[in-house]
């Protein structure tokens, strides 16, 4: 139960005066635009935060004004002169005066009598906006303030400016954000005392009134106190409950699961190539894992094609042999299948009982399978988010692999642990987009880490390519040519916005005018078909009965055709270098030399320009990856976007990384003293974790 201290701020916008449902909805949109639904709250509007600052405190007499520029002038008002009827393009424009000179105010589209009564004639008003110049004389138009001499002090001479939507207004978003802030409660101190004077930092309450009040530019800067000291909340948060996902994975006691060899050495003996020595060191790594009485926490990087799943079937190996049972999970029903089918002549070379469990697997069939894993007559279940239904009961699981796990999140990690009967199962991760450190602190806490840096012997490099879509015809002819002498070639369509239904019209016609010129030899895959239809055009293009493949991005991760080498991406400039990184990685897993075609549509911007170039530059994933942090945001690259792991609404990476080493350093030290956060500190560092949304992290507290 979140605590009642914390109320007032997860009330819904629509408590505030002037917030109706309309509003609310544009608001939502701004504040929580990866959600679907429900209702904005106060503590998200708080910790949307003004991007910059309109100074109205230059209080020119007329004479002085300068065009251009924000002033704010009390003024004598004289005659108002309306427009003629039917003449809507003439302003109504209303003449003022102070004892310099004589200015007009200008209103478009206006009620004459919202006006009059307004700015009535003979009266002060102070009014505030910005001067222009018409034919040399001063004219305001559209005020943005206008007000009585004795209500001057309702004129906001600082006013923050707030990123906006179309439709809300600045006036309504400074409005609530005001309300908010007023409703804020004096939350205990949950900073350590010294850290929070060594920086000069305000408790949080007036911090949040500082940034909603900015009093200056500077004010407005990341390191400014007050927003430092709410980054490092956000950040703090984050680590915390990170920390205590880890502590609690670490805590359910380890078993050590030693292999006896036999099994790795049958299916080593299968493979058609030698393990390479980085795969090698990355086993050792994990086995002496497995083998301790530690629970293994275990993070898997290598770049794409670096040869994980083999890796993951070893160390799985290890888990039979010791006459218990593993599990892969993978992200897509596509890669499920894909595992499957590499997997299971390996595993019958050595005897390994092995299967798949997707949404697809139903009724008798799917009722023998899990008693089969429910009785120990299944060794390796391979599946997707399946794997966390009900019923789907382990008979001892000794081991949990998780391909591409930046798709799923944290809650997702905890219920496949709950699957193995809480038996304190050991844990590997493995990603094929190679991580910075920064995010996989932010992302994942302290896990251990293993790197495949090498890649296995022979590869080719890729020859990248950008080009303008004017020259798509050339492109068709180079594929036509290279699928006659037998090649194997993607077509990937360009990602319409974040809809999957543009994307499959998008791919369907590109698709349609393939067809007409490579006839049968074209398959089509997306996201929206229906699973068996998908597994067939995979089959056939697997087994090289169609040449090539016309796909929006469902083939991004981990698809592994070896015999594919041209890799055509449509409207390259719209995916980010992860992502383009990850579609180049399907081709060059062979001997032949391979080619990836960026097409692009002109003009391109400059972060596009850079993102084409990186790539052209380089095949690096981890130079990538960094690269790919700096053009943009550290959600993205995790493309927690999709996977809905929350991303830091103040908190910025890399920016912020040296706060966040602070936050990781801080958890760790609040832990160590209290690890069950009951002391006073503690207490106030839970109604954070509240704060931020962190309650997961709570449940696990309480579950001690
Ligand atoms: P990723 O790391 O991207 O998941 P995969 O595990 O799909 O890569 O491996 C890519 C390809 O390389 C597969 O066809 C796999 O069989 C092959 N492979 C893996 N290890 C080696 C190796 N040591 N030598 C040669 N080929 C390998
Ligand atoms: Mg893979």
């Amino acid at each position: 139960m979140r605590p009642q201290i914390l109320t007032p701020l997860f009330a819904g916008l629509r408590t505030l005066d002037g917030i109706g449902p309309r509003l609310q909805t544009l608001m939502r949109r701004l504040l929580t635009p990866h959600e679907q639904g429900g209702e904005a709250k106060l503590i998200e509007l708080l910790l949307h935060l003004p991007v910059s600052l309109i100074d109205r405190r230059a209080r020119p007499k007329i004479a002085e004004a300068i065009p251009g520029q924000i002033a704010t002038i009390e003024v004598i008002v004289g005659a108002h002169s309306a427009p003629p009827r039917g003449q809507r393009r003439i302003p109504y424009r209303v003449s003022c005066s102070d004892e310099t000179g004589y200015m007009e105010l200008i209103f478009f589209h206006a009620s004459a009598s919202y006006l009059q009564k307004l700015l009535p004639v003979g009266e002060r008003r102070i009014v505030s906006g910005r001067i222009e110049d018409y034919a040399g004389r001063p004219q305001m138009p559209h005020p943005d303030h206008v007000v009585a001499p004795d209500k001057a002090d309702d004129l906001p001479l600082l006013e923050p400016v707030y990123p906006l939507t179309a439709g809300l207004s600045g006036k309504t978003m400074r409005k609530a954000a005001l309300q908010a802030v007023a409703r804020l409660p004096e939350l205990p101190e949950w900073q350590d005392g010294p850290w929070r004077a060594k920086n000069g930092w305000p408790e949080f309450a007036a911090a949040m009134r500082a940034v909603h009040s900015p009093q200056s530019e500077a004010e407005l800067l990341a390191n400014a106190p007050a927003r430092a000291r709410i980054a490092y909340d956000e950040l703090l948060a984050n680590q915390l409950a990170l920390a205590l996902v880890r502590k609690r994975l670490r805590k359910s006691a380890g078993r050590a699961t030693k292999g006896t060899g036999v099994l790795r050495e049958k299916i080593v003996n299968a493979l058609p190539f030698t393990l390479t020595a980085s795969q090698g060191q990355v086993l050792q790594e994990i086995d002496a894992d497995m083998a301790s009485a530690h629970r293994m926490l275990r993070l898997l990087q290598g770049d794409v094609g670096s040869g994980k799943t083999i890796v993951a079937l070893l160390a799985m190996a290890s888990a039979v042999e010791a006459k218990r049972q593993a599990a892969l999970m993978a992200p897509t029903e596509l890669l499920a299948r894909q595992h499957l089918n590499t997997l299971t002549p390996w595993c019958e070379a050595a005897g390994i009982r092995i299967a798949l469990l997707t949404g697809r697997e139903k009724g008798k069939q799917r009722e023998r399978m899990l008693g089969q894993l429910n009785d120990g007559e299944l060794d390796i279940l391979i599946g997707t988010h399946a794997l966390f239904q009900d019923g789907v009961a382990f008979k001892d699981m000794a081991l949990a692999v998780i391909d591409e796990q930046h798709r799923f999140g944290v809650h997702q990690r905890l219920a496949l642990q709950a699957k193995s009967g809480a038996r304190g199962t050991d844990v590997l991760v493995m990603t094929a987009t190679p991580i910075p450190r920064t995010l996989l602190l932010t992302h994942y806490g302290d896990m251990d880490v293993s790197k495949l840096l090498e890649k296995p012997a022979g590869r080719q490099s890729v020859t990248t390519r950008a080009m303008p879509e004017t020259r798509l015809g050339e492109v068709m002819d180079r594929l036509e040519k290279a699928i006659c002498d037998g090649s194997q070639a993607y077509w990937v369509c360009p990602l319409v916005e974040q809809s999957d239904v543009l994307d499959v019209t998008a791919a369907e016609q590109r698709y349609a005018a393939l067809q007409k010129r490579f006839g049968g030899k074209v398959g089509l895959v997306h996201g929206q078909m229906p699973g068996a239809e998908k597994d067939a055009v995979m089959q056939s293009f697997c087994e090289n009965e169609i040449s090539l493949l016309v796909a929006t991005t469902v083939i991004e991760v981990g698809v592994d055709v070896p015999n594919a080498t041209i890799m055509v991406i449509e409207h390259a400039e719209r995916f980010g270098l992860a992502q383009l990184h990850q579609l180049r990685g399907r081709v060059g897993r062979s001997r032949e030399k391979s080619a990836c075609i960026l097409m692009y549509k002109p003009p391109l911007g400059d972060t596009a320009h850079a993102r084409l170039n990186a790539l052209r530059e380089t095949e690096d994933g981890f130079a990538i990856a960094e690269q790919d942090l700096r053009l943009r945001g550290g959600g993205e690259v995790l493309g927690t976007r999709q996977s809905g792991l929350p991303e830091f609404r103040v908190a910025a990476l890399p920016r912020d990384v040296e706060l966040l080493s602070a936050a990781r350093d801080d958890a760790k030290a609040i832990l160590a003293r209290d690890a069950q956060l009951s002391g006073e500190r503690g207490e106030a560092l839970r109604i954070l974790l509240y704060l931020f949304e962190r309650d997961e992290a709570i449940r696990l507290l309480k579950a001690g």
